[in-house]
């Protein structure tokens, strides 16, 4: 069977800037591709915080550019979804759609984070078009307008608190009186003036007029009775989720299940391993920390590959709590 310089799994932002960094070095990387092809940043609209973009971009269109600038070099992509890896010895085994097995002698994971959606009618239908997931992505698009943000955590808070500087009203929505958030970003969230509060509703379904959000059903929990919330936007903040299922028991995972990765570094705790994007970042989670982490990791491949790493891949110290 051959083996692989690099593979590479995962096509957001930091798999694709690892493969054109990695296609750039000769490694001729092969990319499996993943159950979302692009990422996250398929599914919004235009990005406008992406460097070298003053118009924005679409991003989708981000994403393609991305994936061509890869194949440029010579990166080749797997259509399917990694279903299992072997860590265990070197070359690294990787299955793909539960039948396909490829060896590799060095891996970047770049499976990203799922944002937690409600699960609820009219969510997905509306996600670009009045539902979100990203503040910092889409914030900007409602200027002056009537925002939602559904969840008592951190995420929320902070969400609530960034739309505010934009959006003329935001409501936190949540489905209990008490909030899991700490206290800090409670308070922040409770001194802002254009922030109001929703307690202790459940979200039933995503209101729009076909076209746009227009509001949310929620139950109230105390009287039993549902009732609209109407809004321009229906921001969903109830947190993310590591795509490390494949992983768990492979590789050094925090409580959460995001990877730990070592001092600066994109290494794991298997030699030969790497990690870049949302899969090992519970905090910036943004398309260019991503693309920069992806291009960490590619160069982090390269060392390894060359035998000529000076750091000690598998006993340097962690940036994980
Ligand atoms: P989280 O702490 O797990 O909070 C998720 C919130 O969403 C909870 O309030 C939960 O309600 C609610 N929720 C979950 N599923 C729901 C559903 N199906 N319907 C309605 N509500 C639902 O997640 P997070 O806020 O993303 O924070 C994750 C971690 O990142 C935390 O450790 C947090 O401290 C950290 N973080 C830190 C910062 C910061 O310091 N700047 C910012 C963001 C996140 P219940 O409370 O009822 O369970």
């Amino acid at each position: 069977m051959t083996v692989h310089k690099v593979m590479i799994l995962g096509t957001g932002p930091a798999g694709l800037t690892a493969a054109v960094y990695a296609a750039r070095a000769n490694l001729h990387p092969v990319i499996i591709e993943g159950n979302e092809p692009g990422g996250q940043l398929t599914l919004t609209t235009e990005v406008e915080n992406f460097p070298g973009f003053p118009d924005g971009i679409l991003g989708p269109e981000l994403m393609d550019n991305m994936r061509k600038q890869a194949e440029r070099f010579g990166a080749s992509f797997v259509n399917g979804w990694v279903s299992g890896v072997d860590l265990s010895k070197r070359p690294f085994t990787v299955k793909v759609n539960e039948v396909d097995e490829y060896q590799a002698a060095s891996l970047i994971i770049s499976t990203g984070a799922s944002a937690k959606m409600l699960g609820i009618t009219g969510e997905t239908e509306m996600i670009g078009r009045g539902v979100s997931t990203c503040a910092t992505c889409d914030g900007f698009f409602f200027r002056n307008k009537k925002v939602l943000v559904v969840g008592g955590g951190d995420s929320a808070m902070e969400e609530a608190t960034f739309l505010s500087k934009h959006a003329a009203e935001v409501t936190i929505v949540h489905r209990r009186t008490e909030l899991r958030a700490s206290k800090v970003m409670q308070e922040r969230a409770h001194n802002n003036p254009k922030i109001s509060w929703a307690l202790n509703v459940a979200p039933v379904s995503v209101q729009s007029n076909g076209k746009r959000v227009t509001g949310l059903e929620v139950k109230d929990n105390a009287s039993g009775e549902n009732r609209v919330l109407v809004a321009d936007g229906v921001f969903v903040a109830i947190g993310h989720q590591p795509n490390t299922r494949f992983l768990q028991g492979m590789l050094d995972l925090d409580a959460i299940g995001y990877i730990r990765t070592r001092g600066v570094t994109t290494a794991t705790s298997v030699a030969g391993v790497f990690a870049c994007g949302d899969v090992m970042d519970p905090h910036y989670r943004q398309a260019v920390t991503a693309a920069g982490s992806g291009c960490k990791a590619a160069l982090d491949v390269e060392k390894f590959l060359e035998g000529s790493a000076t750091l000690d891949w598998s006993t340097s110290s962690s940036i994980h709590a």
